[in-house]
């Protein structure tokens, strides 16, 4: 038997999608010689794919943030979800900005497995790092959004698409405006997509500013009701008295670029990969990324987040059995975008491949049968934690 202590460390930084299918694999097939420890500044998974709705309807916050420990039902042998901020990465160790039980400040490694992900501005993600406080912060924006009468969505994305529905929703007398720069709705998708979209706005009363940019001030909206005008490039200006900016998606590729600035790409900041999934640096061929932070044509979803981790795992797994990097791989992409787009309680628009072809469907397939939480059981169910009422206050 070995133990832990001559056991080698497979470090990843981040614990979401790109790294969650690929340890429950890790769970199932991990050999004597190494551990997977996961390093993550949340306390909690944050379950994102209910933030839009859980921004403006109360009741299951609780259900958003998702306890780790039972990942690796405790063996941590096998592996370990540490919980901390990766401050600088080195060749073959990373510090961390605390001191953590078994290993300091420090985690060396053999292998890492970078899946920071990306920063958007709040609700779409949080930027707070407990439980208490990310609920705290979703009952912010409900009381906030409550009492505004005309609030402004800039930015038509699927977060800001789902937020301006369930506004609308909730509240009906709200004058709800949704801007988007340009003049159709989710481009990476079927034309379909974005009528069906645009009919459910419609539908929901939503005003739509659509192809017109939005002139923005320079450090975003405050989260209070107080009456706010939106210039746009083509000169018209929009009252309402709350902004809640649904764009500026930036990579959190900083600490990578420290010490491997050639991986960046130079244009859109995120990480350049191989197509074996390590990054494009030759002399950290023991570096691989996955998830969000990459630079790919995979449409940026949890679903390919997940594969391409699954496709780092696969590869990681040859170089322990005694592989070389030219054994590697190719991550190979199934290509196909995937999305179900909550538009409220009864809309939804979807692009499956579920039924055989790629098709488009309305909220007549997709609209009433999406759970209040929006799937969070789901969240529960791949941390290995009983979605139950006494596991809520985890
Ligand atoms: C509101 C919303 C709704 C969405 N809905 C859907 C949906 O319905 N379906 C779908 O497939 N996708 C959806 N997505 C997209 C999906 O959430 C992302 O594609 C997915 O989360 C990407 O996973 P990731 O692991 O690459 O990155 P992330 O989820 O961004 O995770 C990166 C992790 O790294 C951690 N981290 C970063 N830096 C450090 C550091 N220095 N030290 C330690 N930890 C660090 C972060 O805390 C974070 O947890 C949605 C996204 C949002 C925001």
């Amino acid at each position: 038997m070995v133990s832990t202590q001559v056991k080698k460390n497979i470090v990843t930084i981040g614990a979401s999608s790109a790294v969650q299918g690929l340890a429950l694999q890790w769970y199932e097939k991990a050999p004597a010689t190494h551990r997977l420890i996961m390093i993550e500044l949340k306390s909690h998974f944050n379950f994102v794919f209910a933030f839009p709705r859980a921004s403006v309807k109360s009741g299951f916050e609780r259900e958003l943030f998702i306890p780790y420990d039972r990942l690796f039902n405790e063996d941590d042998q096998i592996g370990k979800v540490v919980h901390a901020r990766v401050i600088a990465i080195h060749e073959h160790h990373v510090e961390l900005d605390r001191e953590v039980p078994e290993f300091g400040r420090r985690i060396d490694f053999e292998y890492l497995i970078y899946a920071a992900g990306t920063k958007i501005p709040e609700p779409g993600r949080l930027h707070c790092n407990s439980k208490q406080e990310g609920v705290a912060l979703l009952k912010k924006y409900q009381s906030v959004i409550k009492e505004s009468k005309r609030p402004i969505i800039i930015g038509a994305g699927a977060v800001g698409l789902e937020l301006a529905c369930e506004i609308k929703e909730q509240y009906p007398d709200k004058h709800v405006t949704l801007m988007h720069s340009r003049s159709r709705y989710m481009a990476r998708y079927m034309q379909s997509v974005d009528s069906m979209t645009y009919n459910v706005l419609k539908k929901h009363g939503v005003k739509q500013v659509l192809g017109d940019r939005a002139i923005l001030p320079e450090n975003g909206f405050p989260l209070e009701v107080k009456p706010i005008e939106v210039h746009t490039k083509a000169g018209k200006k929009i009252q309402g008295d709350l902004g809640i900016m649904c764009i500026g998606m930036k990579p959190n590729t900083e600490l990578l670029a420290e010490l491997s600035p050639d991986s960046i790409n130079k244009k859109t900041g995120f990480v350049n990969v191989k197509k074996t999934m390590q990054i494009d640096d030759d002399r950290f061929p023991h570096f691989f990324a996955a998830g969000d932070v990459v630079e790919h044509t995979d449409v940026k979803t949890g679903h390919f987040a997940w594969m391409q981790g699954l496709a780092v795992l696969e590869n990681l797994l040859k170089l322990i059995e005694g592989g070389s990097y030219n054994d590697l791989e190719p991550y190979k992409s199934k290509d196909v975008a995937l999305i179900k787009l909550v538009l409220g309680d009864r809309e939804a628009v979807m692009q499956t491949n579920a039924f055989g072809p790629l098709i488009a469907v309305g909220s007549w397939i997709a609209g009433r049968s999406t759970p209040h939480n929006v799937y969070a059981e789901m969240g529960w169910n791949i941390l290995k934690t009983p979605y139950e009422e006494k596991n809520l206050d985890l």
